[in-house]
């Protein structure tokens, strides 16, 4: 037995309808209170009748009332209010701080037994999820519900290292935007050494050279580290000696070539072709990357990134390798990806710090009109038979296993509730 189940059974009322406390009274459930995921009492504003006096206020849950003490409640005054301490096993006998006893409710043996053997069979599977096989003979329940505060959860989480970002370049909401998606090009596998080269590389400097694609190919190659050899081709020596020039009048410093990750990387994916990209997406946006991105709507926000390598990647990966030839174009997939991990999170962090739900609202929208994205994780979901067809769907499918079933928090989950015969409701 465990504090989280018994929580649930709480919640959701699993608990015999006619049932006493210690004391030998009736006990009547109005309201089991709102649960608390903080420091102090399990539920909040519970609403009870306990024989014939009814009481508002906290419940704590317990396995074992001596756990009342030996986790120092008896001295905290921030259980002064709970009215019901709900317990698997009353092995002492709990008091309020002025020596009142706490009115206390035991729950072993009084909830279904079905219940605790679905959960128990959840918990010890060792599938990709735990609930599969549940999921596969009943089918998905509670999800749809749940998938845009799923969603936006997982926009939450991601708009912590946007903040970090945001404040590391001054508050500039244009140097921000730049290092931010600088890190979307990189596609996870090179996004740091892309978020170090924008910041080696600020948006000011290159912002001075988008009129000209080959200057800004020099700043970002060569601040790359990439420009550090002897080459053969013309291209990457004409690029290394106007980036000199440029390193020394801005007194740059390259990040480590090795950084770069080329290795189990399609050749289209290679960082030399996403640096290329990412010049001609700064070109696009001469007029002011921020404002660009802020007011466009979802197509116009797709032109801007449909941006193809120059000539030289047409017949190269790499520098001084030619490869067969063939225009190192954006693909609608990378597009989406760079929209969904890039665009949509920094305008809803942007949104959240202006206090503008708004712009959060329009953001979110743009998942809603996006297909889903295809990986490994996204194929699993498919399986157990979730809808996978938007990318608000596809992010809050990404949330609920990192967050909910790769740490068992069934509980808590609305496809859990669904599964387990608890409520599911489209609230809270
Ligand atoms: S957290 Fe939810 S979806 Fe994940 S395994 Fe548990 S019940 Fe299933």
């Amino acid at each position: 037995m465990n504090e989280t189940f018994m929580s649930y059974l709480w919640k959701y009322r699993y608990l015999s309808p006619e049932i006493t406390t210690e004391s030998g009274d009736l006990l009547t459930v109005f309201h089991p209170g709102d649960q608390n995921t903080e420091s102090g009492p399990d539920f909040f504003n519970a609403r009870i009748r306990i024989g014939e006096t009814t009481w508002a206020g906290n419940v704590e849950i317990h396995v074992k009332a001596s756990d009342w003490y030996r986790h120092g409640h008896h001295s905290d005054p921030s259980y002064d209010h709970v009215i019901l301490h709900v317990v698997y096993e009353a092995d002492r006998q709990v008091f309020h701080q002025n020596g009142v006893p706490v009115q206390t409710l035991v729950i072993r043996d009084r909830f279904p037994g079905w219940i605790f053997d679905r959960y128990r069979q959840m918990m010890q599977n060792q599938q990709w999820i735990p609930c599969m096989n549940q999921l596969l003979l009943s089918g998905e329940k509670g999800f749809d519900f749940w998938a845009p505060a799923l969603a936006v959860e997982r926009l939450e989480f991601r708009t912590n290292s946007i903040r970090q970002v945001f404040h590391d370049c001054g508050s500039n909401w244009e140097e921000a935007l730049y290092r931010h998606m600088a890190g979307s090009f990189g596609f996870s596998i090179n996004a740091q050494p892309f978020g170090m080269l924008a910041k080696a590389l600020p948006y000011k400097i290159a912002r001075q050279h988008l009129h000209s694609r080959f200057q800004l190919e020099a700043l970002l190659f060569g601040q790359a580290g990439m420009l550090e050899r002897v080459f053969t081709d013309e291209y990457p020596v004409s690029l290394q000696s106007e980036y000199c020039f440029l390193r020394d009048k801005y007194n740059l410093e390259p990040v480590e070539g090795s950084l770069w990750k080329f290795l189990r990387l399609r050749p289209s994916n290679f960082p030399t072709i996403r640096i290329s990209q990412f010049a001609g997406f700064l070109q696009r946006s001469q007029s002011g990357l921020f404002d660009l991105a802020r007011s466009g709507s979802l197509p116009d926000i797709m032109e801007m990134l449909a941006v193809e390598a120059s000539d030289y990647w047409h017949d190269h990966y790499v520098f001084d390798k030619t490869a067969i030839t063939r225009p190192k174009e954006m693909g609608p997939a990378s597009i989406r990806l760079l929209i969904i991990n890039g665009i949509v999170p920094f305008f809803f962090f942007y949104g959240v710090e202006k206090d503008q739900p708004d712009v959060c609202e329009h953001f979110l929208g743009f998942l809603e009109q996006l297909e889903g994205e295809n990986n490994a994780l996204i194929g699993q979901w498919k399986k157990a038979g979730l809808p996978t067809q938007n990318a608000l769907q596809t992010q809050a499918l990404i949330q609920l296993k990192k967050c909910y079933c790769d740490r068992k928090r069934c509980l808590e989950c609305r496809v859990g509730e669904g599964l387990m015969g608890g409520r599911v409701t489209g609230d809270g």
